[in-house]
């Protein structure tokens, strides 16, 4: 039988909200539904994505692994977190050193904060790696395509949209990008399924997978995110939708996924729905 891996990816920088939720309901609810579709295996793994080691607290890890348990949203397999996955990122570094493709990089964001793209300032200046410095690799022009399993076909050109991606920053962290990447390779992740404010990156990740010798890239699902006004993304520190406030507050599990899936539009009204059966709602 064959099988399909996805993964719930949290960053440990705050607590489960909301927006969270309604993430693990897509991604256990596609993954479930799909894999009954094709009559395979459908596997979901938990990723702690701990990569900022300034702002990953061990303390929020715990409260969201916590949370997903009490919400009964239960991965295959032990969590993984990146902070443990050093030397899988470092060997993906030399990989990519050995085709030319690396240079070190001493700009702060700050120095290009007004372009959304790196301009490459780096790039011919063949600084040598040294602590301090953050190491880029090099984006060359060309598009990427790839099929949105909600949006449809999609043309991203990576080299405009955001120059040379930073793999390693001028503190020693693993960029998102590059770390996302190497795991949802090494994991053999077929399906990612994840918030519309990640379309964007998925073209420059389809052209770094390659880079590092990937050729079939998972199938992307992208989904659209809740909002606190038709502005403004959901923070963390929305207290009115902390799945913690509303626990304490005496709602169940089901009230919380269903109140979720009723503000993602996925229903049109809240009730209670249970983890095991969010792939219903999809
Ligand atoms: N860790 C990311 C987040 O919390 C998700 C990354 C991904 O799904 O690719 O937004």
């Amino acid at each position: 039988m064959g099988v399909m891996i996805s993964r719930f990816a949290p960053a440990p920088t705050g607590f489960l909200h909301l927006g969270h939720v309604v993430n693990a309901i897509y991604v256990w609810g596609v993954t479930r539904a799909m894999a009954a579709d094709a009559t395979v295996e459908g596997r979901v793994l938990v990723r702690i994505e701990d990569h900022d080691r300034q702002r990953s607290r061990a303390s929020y890890e715990r409260a969201i692994l916590e949370d997903l348990d009490w919400l009964g949203f239960v991965g295959d397999g032990a969590p993984v977190r990146q902070s443990e996955r050093h030397e899988m990122y470092s060997s993906a570094l030399d990989r990519l050193r050995a085709q030319g493709l690396v240079y070190a990089c001493d700009c702060s964001r700050a120095a290009y904060a007004s372009e959304l793209r790196y301009p490459g300032t780096c790039r011919d200046r063949e600084l040598a790696d040294a602590p301090g410095y953050g190491v880029r690799v090099r984006i060359d022009p060309g598009i990427e395509r790839f099929d949105d399993l909600r949006h449809g076909l999609q043309e991203q050109e990576p080299a405009a949209q955001c120059g040379d991606l930073l793999v390693r920053d001028r503190h020693g962290n693993w960029a998102y990008q590059f770390a996302v990447v190497v795991d949802d390779a090494e994991q053999g992740v077929t399906l990612v399924v994840r918030g519309d404010d990640l379309l964007e990156s998925t073209g420059r990740q389809i052209r770094l997978a390659r880079l590092l010798g990937r050729q079939t890239p998972p199938r992307f699902f992208h989904h659209g995110l809740l909002m606190k006004s038709p502005t403004q993304k959901m923070s963390k520190s929305d207290g009115d939708t902390g799945v913690r406030e509303l626990r304490d507050r005496g709602w169940t599990p089901e009230m919380v996924i269903g109140e979720a899936a009723a503000r993602a539009g996925l229903i049109p009204a809240p009730r209670p729905i249970r983890a095991a059966d969010v792939s219903s709602i999809i």
